[in-house]
């Protein structure tokens, strides 16, 4: 089975009926870059630049940035790299940056804390503009956004920092902008949030945990966090179809992205990129390979009328098994 994986390499993410559904990858390591390579990933989707940080004792300095976002774009050029701004807080703290709170979840995370430390903000954008000079395969993604303020304000920095880093001598072009989808409001104001930036992507591991209130991460409601929930699938289906009303293309860069019943349900919806951890691409590719996009269709359409996470789940999991 592995070697039939590995074979897929060359091969397109194609359903039976020519639908081209684009495979890309999650990245925090240089080392996941090289490996989604060989895995055929067609671009980053989500890099996670907080996973360079939490490898410092102290925050990486302008040009030590450059250099780390410089290899990963290199990497995949002329694929494009999906750069998000740094989303510390929640379950992700920096040691030399501690935020200790009661409910770190529903606390200072992510754009919250750059945008009121927007030096960090900054240095982190010219470092990432830096990098992409010669390359311009960069795009840069906001997370955690709640409101449509947060998104003016990062743009405002976003474009000053272009500016500054103009005046610097580099010769880069404006990366495009994405916000992540991954708080419930987010949905609400989705043509909103589609109007302000080029692309979207959900982050659908918090979104999943917001809209259900049930921490990823507690293993005592574990069973509670349900990927399938009704709930979970109808907000994807309103923000593909937000995101397309404004005409903007929005992938998934959640780990249902990288599960192969999700990404059948995904690609039905009209998602536009699946972003997933390498490991999982190949059995992706080929679940896509062996299905039609009519099936995948008629299989969402069914699904939307269930009333039970679980019942979801288990029934995917047998349709797709009899599918081979
Ligand atoms: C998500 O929330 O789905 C996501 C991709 O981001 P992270 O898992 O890094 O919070
Ligand atoms: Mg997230």
């Amino acid at each position: 089975l592995t070697a039939d994986l590995e074979g897929l390499r060359g091969l397109p993410a194609e359903t039976l009926d020519g639908h081209r559904m684009p495979l890309w990858v999650n990245t925090g390591l240089i080392t996941d870059a090289l490996r989604s390579l060989d895995r055929g990933a067609e671009g980053v989707g989500l890099y996670r630049t907080e996973v360079p940080f939490m490898m410092k004792d102290r925050f990486p300095s302008e040009s030590e940035q450059q250099k780390t976002y410089r290899e990963q774009l290199e990497t995949f050029s002329p694929a494009l790299v999906t750069m998000r701004t740094l989303d510390i807080g929640g379950d992700k703290s920096l040691t030399y940056f501690p935020i200790n709170e009661a409910n770190p979840f529903l606390g200072w995370r992510g754009i919250r804390v750059t945008l009121d430390h927007p030096e960090i903000f900054l240095v982190q954008v010219r470092a990432m503009m830096k990098a992409s000079e010669g390359l311009n395969n960069l795009r840069i993604m906001l997370p955690m956004v709640s409101n449509v303020t947060e998104v003016d304000e990062a743009l405002h920095l976003i474009y000053r920092a272009h500016v500054e880093t103009l005046e610097e001598g580099f010769d880069v072009e404006m990366p495009e902008i994405g916000v992540m989808i991954e708080v419930p409001a987010a949905v609400y104001q989705i043509r909103e949030l589609a109007q302000r930036v080029d692309f979207l992507s959900v982050g659908s591991n918090d979104l999943t945990q917001y809209l259900l209130a049930v921490d990823r991460n507690n293993p005592r409601v574990a069973d509670l966090y349900q990927a399938f929930h009704p709930a979970v699938l109808h907000a994807l289906k309103l923000i593909v179809d937000g995101a397309h009303a404004e005409n903007k293309p929005v992938s998934v860069c959640g780990e249902l992205a990288g599960n192969p019943m999700g990404a059948v349900l995904l690609m039905a919806m009209g998602y536009d990129v699946l972003s997933m951890n390498s490991t999982n691409l190949p059995k992706v590719k080929s679940v896509i390979r062996g299905i039609s996009r009519e099936w995948a269709d008629n299989l969402l359409a069914e699904v939307l009328t269930m009333e039970s996470g679980q019942v979801i789940a288990s029934t995917i999991q047998l349709v797709l098994e009899k599918a081979g």
